[in-house]
């Protein structure tokens, strides 16, 4: 089978050494399994700009288990927390701390805007028993990025925290917890920016929160406090529970290029471009983005879609498969959309590629119209 090429915004398209890196096995309480997981973790913890207050825990699956991790775990049963719902992953959030019995108090935010620090200020202040703020760092459904700092200075100053789900951002974003110290904790995956394979989040969190959170859980598997004692317990590179040892593996020789790449602003510069070749190629095709230029990130870009009655979702994106490219086969926009990742082992040549596989699918389809100003009169960009 050809490698195909992923351009979605997580899992992402990840490189052939970290592929192979899956290719031997481990049992994880051996040592050297251990050195392995404590050296991802110390890591991760530079990445994120953390301190000697901070630590790293790996919590197995996905990134919506460590998101619930960390609310179950610092929200005690029946807390409250602002959400502003910036789109789809936000709600997300919302949900997970429902489901888990914490309050949520929503503040709705338009979808092709940035969440306002002034109107969460004002949202904290008219209800102080809200003790946490629950923040979307880059908001993976708009490809909007919020301003996780300025969020997070209003939530200090009125002496709330803050769950930073930055799922979609670490490892390319900007992130210094150090100066952060209302964020309790830090959510992200193997599988976005850091271009690992799936299978791991984490979480980098407060020890002394961590020390103060024992008991709220309400679930031994999402209980960050108990996973925080056992890894005291334990000692470094110790994980309570099984993890996915080849995946953690494969995650150290993604930090490897991470590092030969220069960090985390090289990879954002990178991203950066892969958005602009994808935007240029698909201008030059007579598509367009749902945002505006301030707006789009660089992590992943919706394009409206052609108002054609041509217009198949599923079959452009079979037509792309055939192509090489995977993309989703949903869209998180109010009107018809297909969304492009911008993030992973792709630099701006497949983006531009990848534009003009969009034109062979269209001209497949049998697409015609794909006028921008149609698309404007619709209001779409
Ligand atoms: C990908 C993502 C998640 C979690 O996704 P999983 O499918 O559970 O790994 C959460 N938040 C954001 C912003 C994301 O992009």
């Amino acid at each position: 089978m050809t490698a195909m090429k992923l351009l979605t915004p997580g899992p992402v398209t990840t490189r052939p050494e970290v592929r192979a890196a899956l290719g031997a096995d481990f049992a994880p309480w051996d040592p050297d399994f251990a050195a392995i997981l404590e050296d991802v973790q110390n890591r991760l913890l530079r990445i994120a700009g953390a301190t000697a207050c901070h630590t790293a825990l790996a919590v197995q699956g996905c990134g919506h288990f460590a998101i619930e991790a960390a609310l179950r775990s610092f929200l005690p049963p029946g807390g409250r927390i602002l959400v502003p719902i910036v789109g789809p992953y936000a709600a997300r959030m919302a949900r997970l701390a429902r489901e888990a019995g914490r309050v949520v108090v929503e503040l709705p935010v338009g979808p092709a805007e940035r969440a306002p620090p002034e109107s969460i200020a004002a949202a904290l202040a008219a209800d102080p028993a809200i003790s946490h703020v629950g923040v979307v760092y880059s908001e993976t459904g708009s490809g909007i990025i919020h301003d996780a700092a300025a969020i997070g200075q209003v939530a200090r100053a009125s002496g709330r925290r803050v769950i930073l789900d930055a799922v979609s951002a670490f490892g390319a974003l900007p992130i210094d917890l150090a100066a952060q110290p209302e964020v309790d904790a830090l959510l992200f995956t193997a599988n976005k920016c850091l271009e690992g394979v799936p299978g791991i989040g984490f979480a980098i969190a407060r020890t002394d929160r961590l020390e103060a959170s024992a008991g709220h859980a309400g679930s031994w598997s999402f209980d960050l406090a108990d996973a925080h004692a056992n890894a005291v317990r334990g000692g470094p590179g110790y994980a309570r529970f099984t993890p996915p040892a080849q995946v953690i593996a494969a995650l150290r020789v993604a930090l490897d290029l991470f590092d030969a790449e220069g960090g985390s602003a090289p990879r954002l510069t990178r991203y950066g471009a892969n958005r602009d070749a994808l935007i240029d190629g698909i201008r030059a095709i007579g598509l367009v983005p749902c945002l505006q230029p301030a707006l789009q990130g660089p992590i992943v870009v919706n394009i409206a879609a052609p108002d054609d009655p041509a217009w198949n979702l599923q079959r452009f994106v079979d037509f792309m498969k055939g192509q090489g490219f995977v993309i989703s086969n949903f869209y998180n926009t109010d009107r018809p959309s297909f969304r492009i990742g911008c993030i992973g082992a792709l630099d701006p040549a497949d983006l531009s590629e990848a534009a003009r596989a969009m034109d062979l699918a269209l001209d497949e389809l049998g697409v015609r119209n794909r006028d921008p100003e149609f698309n404007n009169i619709a209001g779409v960009s």
